[in-house]
């Protein structure tokens, strides 16, 4: 995997076969159990936990001759929406402890309560 740094924040970007781009952050393993791990998936704009040692694995040989400039991207998407999205506004939930989508109307996180932009707005 390749480190990106910003603004004090470390993310880790990879491939993973069929996925495509995965954004590993480690503040937002909040409540993941020990043998998950929760990733950013870049192409279906949500978070999700898979097995570790299966990413591990995978991870550990696609970080070579990718695209820089799709991981710095990945990069800046997801750390836009973690910056504008730390605690859901309608349960309150963190939003680093559970895994979310980004919603298709508003471009909100959906929050596994339900909430997102639409609702807020609406
Ligand atoms: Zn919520
Ligand atoms: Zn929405």
């Amino acid at each position: 995997m390749k480190r990106f740094v910003r603004n004090g924040s470390e993310v880790w970007v990879g491939v993973l076969p069929k996925l495509g781009i995965v954004v590993y952050d480690p503040q937002s393993q909040v409540e993941v159990p020990a043998d998950r791990v929760r990733l950013y998936i870049r192409d279906q704009e949500r978070m999700a936990n898979f097995a570790k040692e299966i990413v591990r694995d995978r991870l550990a040989e696609s970080a070579d001759g990718e695209d820089a400039g799709q991981f710095a991207e990945s990069v800046e998407f997801y750390l836009s929406l973690r910056r504008r999205y730390t605690h859901c506004f309608s349960c309150k939930k963190c939003l680093n402890s559970f895994d979310f989508e980004v919603c298709d109307k508003c471009r909100w996180i959906r929050c596994a309560c339900g909430a997102c932009g639409c609702k807020f707005h609406g």
